[in-house]
C-alpha cells in the first residue's frame, strides 16, 4: 500500500537519511526501529510531507501510496499538491505522535477537535459529529466516552489522551497508521493496554501500521517485519522472527544484548 524508495532527507546541508527503501502491505505492522537520532521521525515526517516544517526537505526519492479507494494507481507524495495531499494527509494516512499534549488543543473540548476532523474528512457536523465522535471514543475502548466529549484535554490522564489521538487518526479508516513512538511517555501497563489497543484496530480495520520506536521489547510486541536504521541508513530489514532469532549485522546483535 505504501512504497519508498531511496529517500533522501536533509536539514540544511546535513543529511539524516541516506537513500531509504521499503514497502509497507495491507494489514502488515512495519516497525521502524533506531536509536535516538537515526532518523526516524524525519522519515515519517517526510511520509506526510510535513519535514518542510521542521526545516528539512526531500532532496531524493519517491513516496508512493495506493489507497483503498483506487488499489491500483499509486499516487507519488512527495510530489502532490498541497490541497490533494492535505486531503490524504489525515484521510488515507494518519499520524499518532508520541507526545499527544502537543497534537490536542488545550482549549478545546475532546468533542470539538474530534468534531473538526470529522466535519473535514467526512462531512459530519451536528448530532451526526456528536454521535460519530462518541463511538470514535468508544473504539478505543475510553470509558464514558459521551461525558469525555465535553471535557479538555488536561482532564484526561496521559493514557487516555493517547487513546484520544488513535481515535482521531482512525477516524477516517486511514490505509496507513504511522505512530511515532506512540507509547514512549507512558507506563508500563498503559504502554501494553494501547499496542494491544493499536493491534485489535488494525486486525478490525486492515490498515497498514508503520510503528516506530527505539524500543526491542515493544517491536517483539507488534511488529511482522522490522527495519533497522542507524545514522539514516538502512542497517537491517526482515521478519521480526528471523530478526531475533538470527540478526544479521554486528549492529542488531548489539541492540538485541542491549535489550533486557
Ligand atoms: P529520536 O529517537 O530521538 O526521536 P529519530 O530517529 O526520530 O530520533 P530524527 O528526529 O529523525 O531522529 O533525526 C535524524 C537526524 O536529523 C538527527 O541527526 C537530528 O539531529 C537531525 N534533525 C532532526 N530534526 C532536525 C531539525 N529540525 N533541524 C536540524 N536537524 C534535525
Ligand atoms: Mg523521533
Amino acid at each position: 500500500v505504501l512504497s519508498v524508495k531511496n529517500l533522501h532527507v536533509a536539514f540544511g546541508s546535513v543529511e539524516a537519511v541516506h537513500g531509504l527503501s521499503f514497502d509497507i502491505h495491507r494489514g502488515e505492522t512495519l516497525a521502524l526501529v533506531g536509536e535516538s537520532g537515526s532518523g526516524k521521525s524525519a522519515t515519517a515526517l517526510s511520509i506526510l510531507r510535513l519535514i518542510e516544517r521542521e526545516g528539512g526537505r526531500i532532496t531524493e526519492g519517491s513516496i508512493r501510496l495506493a489507497t483503498s479507494q483506487d488499489p491500483d494507481t499509486t499516487v507519488d507524495l512527495a510530489s502532490l499538491a498541497p490541497a490533494a495531499l492535505r486531503k490524504i494527509r489525515g484521510d488515507r494516512i494518519a499520524m499518532v505522535f508520541q507526545e499527544p499534549m502537543t497534537s490536542l488543543n488545550p482549549v478545546m473540548t475532546i468533542g470539538a477537535q474530534l468534531g473538526e476532523t470529522l466535519m473535514l474528512h467526512r462531512g459530519l457536523r451536528g448530532r451526526a459529529a456528536r454521535e460519530a465522535a462518541r463511538a470514535a471514543l468508544a473504539r478505543v475502548r475510553i470509558p464514558e466516552p459521551e461525558r469525555r466529549l465535553d471535557q479538555y484535554p488536561h482532564e484526561l490522564s496521559g493514557g487516555l489522551r493517547q487513546r484520544v489521538m488513535i481515535a482521531m487518526a482512525l477516524v477516517c479508516e486511514p490505509d496507513v497508521l504511522i505512530a511515532d513512538e506512540p507509547t514512549t511517555a507512558l507506563d508500563v501497563t498503559t504502554q501494553a493496554e494501547i499496542l494491544e489497543l493499536i493491534e485489535g484496530l488494525q486486525r478490525k480495520l486492515g490498515m497498514a501500521v508503520l510503528f516506530i520506536t527505539h524500543d526491542l521489547g515493544v517491536v517483539s510486541e507488534i511488529a511482522d517485519r522490522v527495519l533497522v536504521l542507524k545514522d539514516g541508513d538502512l542497517i537491517e530489514e526482515g521478519r521480526k522472527s528471523d530478526l531475533f532469532a538470527a540478526p544479521q549485522s554486528d549492529y542488531a546483535r548489539e541492540l538485541l544484548a542491549a535489550t533486557p
